[in-house]
């Protein structure tokens, strides 16, 4: 008789898929959709479907290895304490750092983020979420009060007008995707709008697509919120009751540039536009990637939300504005303050008050005052040698950073790395002086949220394999071998879950939005059966949108638009290709796991350089040749793919191929480590490179 299927979630993008798997009793498992999971009601995409191939023993981290040898637990452990007590004790807690990602399970990220921020009494834990969504964070928290996602997917079917900025949705969230084109094949009147430079795979399904210069993001909705005005579209009434700002921020809009001159666009695209957005009571916009990862990107978000609030048209059904997240969990990692910039429980690191209720909750002897290291700022601060040891969890910065070959030399310049990983060797795995081998999907358990703030369970389908622990045990133990054992003295996730479930609660009486203190006195068994849930979960409700009462979590209660200008970058005549950076298909992050499937890889096989015919034909590159790409910060040689889905004068490659050498592709040896001033979030789609036929 074969093994029951276990309800689980897929590890991969941000729309959090329900997955049944099925131990096939040989060490591998068959996966099919979860028809009774609400963010794919039984639908998966091609990475979903093909996690039964990618979970087999090929290149695990099987036990610890200190200094290049095998070691045991107990030795590694006392290893990791010993180094990082010294370095504190000697040049104090800002002198060690964690960088974490949004691929570990929330109960991981929470015990991570209360041994740095409250007993090492370090705000410097920062995560691979940086480069994801921080600029949504950031815009969120200024117009809102707090980082709130309004609406639910059933907003995207809803709706009569979805915009999708900066998202190649068919791509990076194909279960949404496939979601929204049943809801148009169904009611076909629904409009689907791509602004985007690239013409994706998305585009298949717009009835518009607007091709804007990268970067124009800004005065696109600075111009929608002028037309806005001008056609009588604003909400008088909302306006009145529920935003401050209104007035400076069309002042901004009026007194910008036409979007015309900016995006590139022709008047008549723009006003079709325009007219649609204005003339669409049920509008959902939704932003991703695109818009985030800019040295601009908080701005972006913020003139996006600016259009919402201006017309009401936010925390009512098939309405809102929309960020989607990348990663599985970097909604659980903000939820937990996995951030440089929070406490967790949405609770903020500034506020004294907060501070002091997180100490207190946590019974922690010290807690930082001020923000620790933002992922780039991090990573500097450690070529500098002033972060002396550095303890990276489930991600891959020796390749995934802007600057990559900077960084990987800042990696291997520390005095002292720990890398607690699934995979053996990795990039930046083989620049660790200690390895710890952590459990993967399929062998963990806890939660994860995915981008509708809906928790979901990663189950245990199948064993441990070797020595291999979980991330909140192996934090745990390091942080007992610290001497903090009481606090870290935790027997399951569903006790950690219990305590951060409590502390959200204090947090909601600050005035906070993130609750699930109606969870938090789960036992063990509600724990291992609970299902599906999108927060707040509270004695009063579960779920559903916020902002319906157009209230807001800002001191006045009210929300906040802002007064934007566009910030154009100037042009480098030396490196005259803009670089657009991104997703395939079928290849996850650094395709540790996704590079296992020969299916997933037969999609793209190997690093391409998209590059216009005009362009092609100007510099000598041919079809399918191999191009050189230089930046101020590196080099990848590429096959070339001439297509006129990319506008001339810019480029796309995709980020996931990796390597020693820069021979192979690899997207951000080229990106420039620029931020955004106010989410600290990498631009990670306008690097300024040269190219060459190679
Ligand atoms: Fe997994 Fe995302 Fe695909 Fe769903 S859409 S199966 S969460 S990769």
């Amino acid at each position: 008789m074969s093994a029951p299927a276990v309800c689980t979630t897929c590890p991969y993008c941000g729309v959090g898929c329900g997955v049944l798997a099925t131990p096939d009793g040989a060490g591998g498992l068959t996966v099919s959709g979860d028809k009774s999971h609400p963010a794919n009601f039984g639908r998966l995409c091609s990475k979903g479907s093909a996690l039964g191939e990618t979970v087999g023993p090929e290149g695990r981290l099987l036990a610890p290895r200190l200094y290049g040898k095998a070691a045991g637990w107990p030795e590694a452990t006392a290893e990791v304490a010993r180094r990082f007590s010294e370095t504190i004790a000697q040049h104090g807690p800002d002198s060690v750092a964690f960088y974490v990602s949004g691929q570990l399970l929330t109960e991981d990220y929470y015990v991570a983020n209360k041994l740095m921020k409250g007993f090492i009494g370090s705000a410097n834990i920062d995560t691979n979420s940086r480069l994801c969504m921080a600029s949504s964070v950031a815009g969120h928290r200024r117009a809102f009060g707090t980082d709130t996602v309004p609406g639910t997917y059933e907003d995207l079917e809803q709706a009569d007008l979805v915009v999708l900025t900066g998202s190649n949705l068919a791509w990076c969230h194909p279960v949404l995707y496939q979601r929204i084109v049943a809801a148009k094949a169904a009611r076909p009147s629904m409009q689907i709008v791509v602004i985007d430079p690239r013409r994706t795979a998305t585009c298949d399904a717009a009835d518009l697509h607007l091709p804007l210069a990268p970067g124009s993001d800004v005065a696109l909705f600075n111009g929608l919120l002028r037309h806005l005005d001008q056609s009588g579209a604003v909400s008088e009434a909302f306006l009145r009751a529920s935003v401050e700002g209104f007035d400076e921020a069309l002042a901004a809009a009026i007194s910008a540039a036409p979007a015309t001159a900016e995006t590139g666009l022709p008047d008549a695209l723009l006003h079709r536009f325009y007219a649609l957005w204005a003339g669409t009571e049920k509008v959902v916009t939704v932003y991703s990637q695109g818009v985030n990862q800019s040295a601009q990107g908080t701005d972006k978000v913020n003139a996006i939300l600016n259009c919402h609030l201006a017309t009401g048209r936010i925390g009512r059904p098939g309405m809102g504005p929309f960020s989607v997240t990348g990663q599985p969990n970097a909604m659980g990692g903000r939820e937990v303050g996995g951030l440089a910039n929070m406490l967790a429980c949405h609770l903020d690191l500034e506020n004294a008050a907060h501070r002091m209720a997180v100490r207190e909750f946590w019974q922690a002897p010290r807690m930082p005052e001020a923000q620790g290291l933002k992922a780039v700022d991090m990573f500097d601060a450690v070529e500098r040698g002033q972060i002396k040891a550095l303890w990276i969890m489930a991600t891959n910065p020796a390749v995934s950073m802007p600057e990559a070959d900077r960084v990987r030399a800042a990696i291997a310049g520390c005095e002292f790395v720990v890398v607690s990983d699934i995979t053996a060797e990795t990039d930046t795995a083989r620049l660790a002086h200690v390895l710890l081998p952590a459990t993967g999907w399929g062998e963990k358990e806890g939660t994860v949220t995915n981008s509708e703030r809906r928790i979901s369970r990663q189950r245990t389908v199948l064993p441990a394999p070797g020595q291999a622990r979980h991330d909140w045990q192996i934090i745990a133990q390091v942080a007992a071998a610290m001497g903090w054992g009481s606090a870290f003295d935790y027997s399951s996730p569903a006790e950690i879950f219990r305590e951060y479930a409590t502390l959200s609660g204090i947090a909601a009486q600050l005035g906070k939005d993130f609750d699930i203190s109606g969870l938090a006195g789960l036992t063990d068994a509600d724990y291992a059966d609970l299902a599906p849930v999108q927060w707040p979960v509270n004695t009063t409700r579960t779920g559903g949108r916020f902002f319906a009462d157009g209230r807001f979590f800002t001191p006045s209660g009210r929300a906040r638009m802002l007064p934007l200008r566009s910030a154009p970058t100037a042009a480098n005549p030396a490196f005259p290709f803009r670089l657009n950076t991104g997703r395939v298909r079928d290849h996850w992050h650094t395709m540790t796991r996704t590079g296992q499937s020969p299916r997933l890889s037969q999609h793209m096989a190997e690093p391409y350089l998209e590059v216009h015919p005009d362009d092609a034909s100007r510099l000598g590159l041919r079809p399918a040749g191999i191009a050189e790409v230089t930046s101020p910060s590196g080099r990848a040689l590429c096959r070339t793919m001439v297509t006129d889905r990319v506008r001339p004068g810019e480029v796309f490659m995709p980020m996931h191929w990796t390597g020693e050498t820069a021979a192979l592709g690899r997207a951000d040896a080229l990106v420039a480590s620029v931020v955004d001033p106010v989410s600290g979030q990498p631009e990670s789609k306008g690097a300024k490179v040269a190219i060459a036929p190679f």
